[in-house]
């Protein structure tokens, strides 16, 4: 791990950089936002921690009301549980015995639930939550058209959680219906219809589960983009939004219902950058570059500052246009960056700098960064 890049007390300005800033005052406004409106619509929140990474948030947020937390990895959870967590969900299949065997270890220490869409996984994870004296919960994954994981219709869903409330050392415990790409289509009209296929699918997987005598206690799904939709569908009952602690550029460009920009929530996280050459007039450069922040969903975009422009980004620099900014930058002057996708760039800090009015006042260590198994 590397050093903290600031010290509690420290001014933005003594920060070395890069480093990652959360302005704690904005991730507070989102996390106490996202619990009201889940409170009014009367749902559970159970909030993904593979954007976060980190115990401390996750605590956070149980503090605020949330019931525990998502994960999509093994190696996220065993964090999450070393850090204080007691109630996780594994909303992904886990395939691999030494897997599965670390999960199991887990639910000695805690509520450990995941996800299931083949019947093979069931018999295996029996087995081994019974080698461990363990009972490991377990959701069928419904294919609600993200086309990725997940049982493809609602009677195979009906077979599998037969075959899981059969499972000695399983229990069932619900329905996973996550409708993952519809969080950044574009439109509100595209992802309200998206969501209203989604939620007609496990509607009818619901009346077959409850014919088959199976009750579902989570009927989980629901991210950044989409969580308001299945919060009032009167069928999904816990949402996962991840991204809205901390928002990104790719949220920040989706539209709302009047097809203006995302801002349900405020951007929180940051890339502090300095710049470190300043060598013609109209272009500095600063030292922030794919070590600080992924770039698959586009450039990172400059904080308060409407005349920069990222134009181009590399392992350890990224290029700014300064030719519409008057005022120019020099060598040294510090540029906050907001990240294009918020879980990527948290991927690769070891720490959250917190600041509240400029001043540093929490280091939050992010200790399931990298945790890929
Ligand atoms: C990523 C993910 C979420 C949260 O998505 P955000 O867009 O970050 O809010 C919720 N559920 C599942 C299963 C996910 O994989």
């Amino acid at each position: 791990m590397q050093a903290p890049a600031g010290a509690i007390g420290d001014p933005l300005d003594a920060i070395d950089t890069p480093a990652l800033i959360v302005d704690l005052d904005a991730f507070d406004r989102n996390i106490a936002k996202m619990a009201a409106l889940a409170a009014q619509a009367g749902v559970k929140v159970r909030p993904h921690a593979k954007t976060h990474k980190c115990p401390a948030i996750a605590l956070k947020q149980i503090a605020a009301g949330a019931v525990g937390q998502c994960v999509q990895k093994v190696g996220e959870a065993e964090a999450l549980v070393a850090g204080g967590v007691t109630d996780i969900l594994v909303s992904n299949e886990v395939v691999g015995e030494p897997k599965l065997h670390r999960l199991a270890a887990l639910a000695r220490e805690a509520t450990i639930a995941l996800c299931f869409d083949s019947a093979g996984q069931v018999d295996i994870a029996s087995r081994i939550a019974g080698e461990f004296g363990v009972e490991l919960g377990a959701l069928v994954e419904l294919d609600v058209g993200m086309a990725r994981c997940g049982v493809a219709t609602p009677a195979e869903a009906r077979d599998l959680a037969r075959r899981i409330a059969d499972a000695p050392n399983l229990t069932f415990r619900g329905l996973q219906a996550y409708q993952g790409r519809a969080q950044h289509f574009a439109t509100y009209g595209e992802r309200r219809d998206a969501i209203a296929v989604a939620v007609g699918q496990v509607r009818e997987c619901l009346d077959l589960l409850s014919a088959a005598g199976l009750e579902s206690e989570i009927v989980g799904g629901g991210g950044t983009g989409t969580f308001r939709m299945e919060a009032a569908s009167g069928v999904y009952n816990e949402i996962q939004p991840g991204s809205y602690v901390f928002m990104d550029t790719e949220y920040a460009r989706i539209l709302d219902e009047r097809g203006e920009g995302y801002h349900e929530f405020e951007h929180s996280l940051f890339v502090l950058s300095s710049v470190m050459s300043a060598p013609v007039r109209e272009r500095a450069v600063l030292d922030a570059g794919l070590k600080s922040y992924s770039t698959e969903k586009g450039l990172p975009w400059v904080a308060g500052r409407a005349g920069l422009t990222v134009t181009g980004v590399s392992d350890e620099h990224a290029v700014l246009d300064v030719a519409a900014d008057a005022a120019s930058l020099k060598i040294g002057d510090r540029v906050m960056l907001v990240p294009p996708h918020c879980d990527p760039a948290v991927n690769i800090h070891d720490h959250y700098i917190g600041i509240r009015n400029g001043i540093v006042t929490e280091i939050l260590p992010i200790t399931a960064r990298g945790a890929s198994r």
